[in-house]
Order: C-alpha cells, then structure tokens, then sequence
C-alpha cells in the first residue's frame, strides 16, 4: 500500500459526520459550542452568540431566524478532536421544518438527540426522532440541563422507551442533580467522575476520577449521595437492558449521557463515548449496491441546496456529501443525472466559524460547491465514468396549500425565478392544473411556517410582494399508474388533479375520506405518500 493510500484511509476512519437534533431551546447551539470547545476550535465558550450579534454566525444567518429565534436552515461545522475530524450538521428545531431535517439526516452518519432534563422528551423531539428513524442511523441521546432541577433520571430512561419507542442503555449516570450536580458515574469503565468548580463553562472543566468504593468519594459526596449512586447503579445492572453495539448502530437502542452543557460538567465524556461509539463514513446505497467509502472513485450526492446565503453575493450553494474518494479542489468529474461533466472550481468548507476554500476534502466531509442553477437535491457526482448513482431523497407530503399571486404583474419574472428557486432548494413544492389557461399556481409546504419563509424571502431576494389564498386541501398522492388519464380517473367533488414540476400526476385532498374514494374507484392506481425527483 502506498503513502497515499494509507493517509486516505485514515482520513477517511477517522471521520465521524453527525447531526445535532432538539426540541427548540433544549441546549443544542449550547452543546455545540461546548463541542467546538473542548475540539479546540473556539477559545473562550460564548464567542459564536457574540459573532453573531455583530456578523452573521454560520449556523444562523437568515433573518428570520433571527426574528423567530428559530435555526430555520441547516449549516456544516468541522473541527478535530482526539485524532477525529467532526463533522457536525446543525438541524433546524422546529417542526415545520422536518423535511429539511431529513435532507440533512441523509448526509449524516448518525445522530445527537438533546433532551432538556426538566421538559423531557417534547412535541419536536418526538417529531425529529421519527424522521431519525425514517433514516435508521444510530441515535445518541444527551439529557441536557442536569444542573437545573428535573425529572428523576429513570424517569426520563422510561420516556424514552414509552414515549419515543427506543431501548436505552444509559452510558453514565448523574450524582445529584440541580445544585448538587456532582458528576456522573462512568457504567463501563466503573468509575466516578466528579467535576471542579469552573468558571461558568466559558472553559474546560477540571474533573476528579476514580473508583466508586474508594473511600475518598465518600467524605466528596457525602454518605446519602454516594449510597443513592450505589443504589441506582445496582438497579440499572439488573432491570436496565444490555449494551449491545450493533443494536446501537442499528438504531434500536440509545446509548444516553447526562450533563449540563451549559457549565460543561458531562460534555467531554460524552464526547469521548460518542466519538468511540458512533460510526465512521457508513457505506451508501448506490445504483450498483453499495458503495464503500474506501473505494478510490470519487463519488458525493447533493442534499441541500441554499441561495443568497450571502446578501452581497447572491449565490448559490450546493452542499455535497463527499460518499468515497478524494476530493480534490478544481477536478472534473461527471454529473450523473444530467450526464455532463462539470469542474468543481470554488469548494468551501464551514471550519469552526469561518467559511474557507477547501483543497482536499474526503469521505464523511460536506462541501459546499458554487452552483450556477445545474444541481438539484438528490443528484449524485463521480469521477469516474461509472454513473454511480445514490438513491434519491425522497419529496415529503406537504400538509398546507394555497394559490400563490404576484401582487404586481410587472414583477412575474422575478416572482417565477423566485420560486423557480425556493422550489429547488425543497422550501417548497409548485404544482399546476393540466389544461387550464389561466395562469396559476399552487405551492404546497409541509409545515406553514414554511409559508412565512416563502413570502419573506420572496420580498427581500427578489423584491416582490405576494398573495397567498389558503386552499381547502391537507393530504397529497402521487399517482403511479400505467397510461393516467384525467378524464378517466374517477375522483370526489373535493379532490383535485394537479402535476408537480416533473409533469408526475398528483392528487389533493381535503380529507383521508376522499383519498378511500378514490382507491375504491380505481382499483389499479397506486396512491403514494412520497415521491423522488426524476
Ligand atoms: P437550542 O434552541 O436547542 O439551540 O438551545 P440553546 O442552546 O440556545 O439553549 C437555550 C437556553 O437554555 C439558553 O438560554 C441556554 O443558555 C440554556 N441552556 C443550555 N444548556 C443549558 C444547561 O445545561 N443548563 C442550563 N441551566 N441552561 C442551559
């Protein structure tokens, strides 16, 4: 094996890309920064809440985010941190936004579910867990906010498996909470860690380990504390479930950690657990099988795709998700589904809190690649001439409809590239009635806020203003059918046949009612919930 060959393959192992999913508020942006911490990427914790006040921090750049207090989009963070380089994909929290959440989750080798100890799992974990599954990645749970007075840790290991149907294996277990949050007992290694006083968690914590029968942690924890520990213990050890690595890998059971993000107590050894756990760059599935991240071949999939990230420069972003090979700044390689080849000229990468051009980039990394309009989500890259194709990503079924108007015809132009381009980004879908000579169309969204995006956006990208008319409908089907034609389909009064931009046939519905009509009606069609882009 040469030099080379051997460097690649430890670039690659050592990469570990994971997103961070919460319930808004339950400390995800805290943890983050506590990781980009302890990575040694930022100095003093706090510094990326004070960029963001006078520049716009990588992970919360769009005003309405701001507005809302809401991380509306997602963003990439690289650091290193013991001998691994990580990859952290920020998810937006709320709900309406799942679907970008899974975009993001394709592109992620495993996931960090943050609970806040006092809510407990709430209305968006349960929601971005289930998108979680969808994926079936390896799932590490952090209950957050230990310093605060919350639930008892046992109960919080019973919501998990009651309200989120996940086996759980907790990885340490806290002594003491709120005020008393002294520190966690390590299950594996069988040892305490207790931590130092610190100085509100702007810098490492100091910590003091050892075994749990030695006496000193007696006269530390003081005998009640240290009896409880005990007690807890030896009832995990006997009712809770086993660790079993492949379980967790197949993400049926969670490892879980406790700790305050907020003053660090916990965070470096669930960085540490997590880093040996999780895995590195996972296979993907490919039109020939799966594809080992290992192979030579440069090959990638896009899943997100972000304009006008930049007020100044009005560009467009794709973000790629680099599945085997090198990449190397400047290389031509092939664009599967358009069949052309395109050089790969200005790559960025998002290190800590800076954008910067990237030269070599490897599996398990995200690049973000200047995108003059050629690239959809889901379209796959290599170098070779191979046409290695990675499965799609699937179109979820919006939820809300309306009739979208320029309010000023003058500004249809603007206002067609405008949603032209949200509707490549996923914000929105765009569908239109076959045979009707009226101009017209219908955007669908998953959540309304998406709505909210869509009209601002629109006014402050594109300078146009708009009007929305809400429609009736809550449910959408694609129509797989052999030779579909409209007027011979037999629907309700309420349901209404539209295309989607790919011409594909589709369905709308005010209610499940209608949608067993319709099946009923026609016994050969096949009604689906999701559908892939051509
Ligand atoms: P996000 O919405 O999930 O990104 O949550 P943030 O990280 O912005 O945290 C929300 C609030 O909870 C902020 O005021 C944080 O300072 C606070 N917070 C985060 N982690 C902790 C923690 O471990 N303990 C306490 N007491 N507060 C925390």
């Amino acid at each position: 094996m040469t030099e080379e060959n051997l460097s690649f393959l430890e670039e690659v192992r050592r990469r570990r890309t994971f997103a961070i999913i919460s319930h808004p508020d339950a400390g995800k942006t805290t943890l983050t920064e506590k990781l980009l911490l302890y990575g040694g990427a930022i100095r003093l914790a706090g510094s990326v809440k004070s960029r963001r006040a006078q520049n716009h921090a990588v992970s919360d750049w769009m005003e309405i985010e701001k507005q809302r207090g809401i991380s509306v989009t997602s963003s990439v963070l690289q650091f290193d941190y013991n001998g691994c380089c990580i990859n952290i994909l920020d998810t937006p929290g709320h709900q309406d936004f799942s679907e970008d959440t899974y975009r993001t989750l394709m592109a992620a080798d495993s996931a960090v579910m943050v609970i806040d100890s006092a809510k407990g799992i709430e209305s968006q974990t349960k929601k971005l867990f289930q998108v979680c599954k969808m994926r079936g990645i390896p799932i590490f749970t952090f209950i957050n906010k230990m310093d605060r007075s919350g639930k008892d840790p046992f109960e919080l290991i019973e919501e998990l498996e009651q309200v989120l149907g996940i086996r759980s294996f907790p990885m340490n277990w806290p002594i003491g909470s709120g005020r008393d949050f002294k520190g966690v007992y390590d299950r594996q290694k069988m040892q305490i860690e207790l931590f130092g006083e610190g100085n509100h968690g702007q810098s490492k914590t100091n910590t003091v380990k050892g075994k749990i029968d030695d006496d000193k942690f007696k006269d530390l924890l003081g005998e009640n504390l240290h009896r409880q520990l005990t007690d807890d213990i030896e009832l995990l050890d006997v009712a809770g479930d086993n660790f079993v690595l492949e379980e967790v890998l197949d993400g049926n059971l969670t490892p879980v950690f406790f700790g305050s993000a907020l003053t660090n107590f916990g965070v470096e050894p669930f960085l540490e657990d997590f880093l040996n756990l999780t895995t590195p760059p996972t296979p993907r599935e490919s039109n020939f099988g799966e594809i080992n991240p290992e192979t030579d071949n440069f090959t990638g999939f896009i899943f997100k795709i972000q304009a006008n990230m930049n007020p100044t420069h009005r560009d467009r972003i794709a973000f790629l998700r680099i599945c085997s090979g090198i990449f190397k700044k400047g290389m031509t390689v092939n664009h599967v589904q358009e069949n052309k080849k395109v050089r790969l000229s200005q790559p960025q990468q998002f290190l800590a809190q800076d954008r910067v051009v990237v030269e070599t980039a490897y599996p398990g990394d995200i690049i973000g690649i200047h995108d003059p309009g050629i690239f959809r989500i889901g379209d796959s890259l290599c170098e070779d001439n191979s046409k290695t194709k990675y499965q799609g990503i699937p179109l979820f079924a919006p939820e809300h409809f309306s009739k979208v108007y320029t309010k000023n015809a003058l500004k249809r132009k603007q206002f067609i590239k405008g949603i032209n381009q949200l509707s490549e980004e996923g914000t929105i879908q765009v569908y239109k009635r076959p045979n009707i000579g009226v101009e017209e169309l219908i955007v669908g969204v998953v959540g309304a806020l998406q709505f909210e995006v869509l009209e601002y956006r629109l006014k402050n990208e594109y300078g146009v203003d708009i009007l929305m008319e809400q429609m009736p409908f809550r449910h959408i089907r694609w129509i797989e059918m052999d030779n579909f034609d409209p007027s011979n389909f037999n629907i309700t009064m309420d349901t209404m046949i539209v295309e989607d931009q790919d011409s594909k046939p589709v369905l709308l519905f005010a209610n499940e009612w209608s949608i067993e009509r319709v099946k009923e009606r026609n016994k050969n069609v096949e009604l689906n919930e999701i559908s892939f882009r051509k």
